[in-house]
């Protein structure tokens, strides 16, 4: 049978557990860090270690078959891709952050105002939702510093302790959206074999650790 083909993030905060998760459901694999791709010596196999952003592309394209990233990612890239599972890790929320002494009382308090963020797409369609207009600029890296060299008035980015808001001068304002790591697949893959067994192995690893 032809091997899968499955990405995952090279390094970063879904690096570990998703190779983790894979050696949990009994898979045998090098995990050598400065090889790009690695094949499974007991099930049919083949796992790519890419940047984060790139994985919905690739599995749209069918480069890859199935990928393990973050529904922020997989959301902003708007990739047509089949959601498989969720795998309950690399939880975080996507947040609106204001200057710390803006007195914002609603959301509809940034009508008119401008906001740094690298998830436009996500951040777009939020704004459409609650009928507000604003000017978004979007950046690919270090958003908090955004208010405070006078780019934009407001950001959205993701945030797990709020430090990196605080230390910046910045508080969360409202929540946009969560994620969690989640398993997609290319689209026509869902009677595969190969995926059907991989997927009831993460079923079982998941289970046991409910
Ligand atoms: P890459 O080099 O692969 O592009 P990256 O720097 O874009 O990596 P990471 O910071 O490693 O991405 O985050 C990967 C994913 O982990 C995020 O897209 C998100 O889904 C999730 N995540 C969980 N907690 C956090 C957090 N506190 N901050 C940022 N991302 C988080
Ligand atoms: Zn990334």
């Amino acid at each position: 049978m032809k091997n899968l083909k499955i990405a995952i993030q090279k390094s970063g905060r879904l690096n570990e557990k998703s190779v983790q998760l894979l050696k949990n459901c009994g898979l045998d694999f090098e995990n050598y860090k400065s090889s790009l791709i690695t094949i499974v010596s007991n099930f049919n196999l083949e796992i790519l270690f890419l940047r984060d952003d790139d994985i919905p592309d690739y599995v749209e394209q069918g480069i890859a078959d199935l990928g393990i990233v973050g529904e922020n990612v997989i959301d902003e890239s708007q990739a047509n891709v089949d959601y498989l599972q969720r795998l309950g890790f690399g939880k975080c929320t996507l947040k609106l952050a204001v200057p710390k002494d803006a007195n914002y009382t609603d959301i509809k308090d940034l009508d008119g105002k401008s906001i740094a963020t690298s998830y436009p797409n996500i951040l777009s369609k939020f704004l459409q939702e609650k009928q507000i207009t604003a000017e978004i600029h979007p950046i690919s890296g270090s958003v908090e510093i955004a208010p405070g060299l006078g780019l934009s008035e407001a950001i959205c980015d993701i945030v797990s302790t709020g430090g990196t808001l605080k230390n910046n001068g910045l508080k969360p304002f409202a929540d946009v959206s969560t994620s969690e790591a989640i398993l997609i697949g290319r689209s026509g893959l869902a009677e595969n074999p190969i995926l059907c067994e991989l997927l009831q192995r993460i079923q079982s690893v998941l289970r046991a650790k409910e």
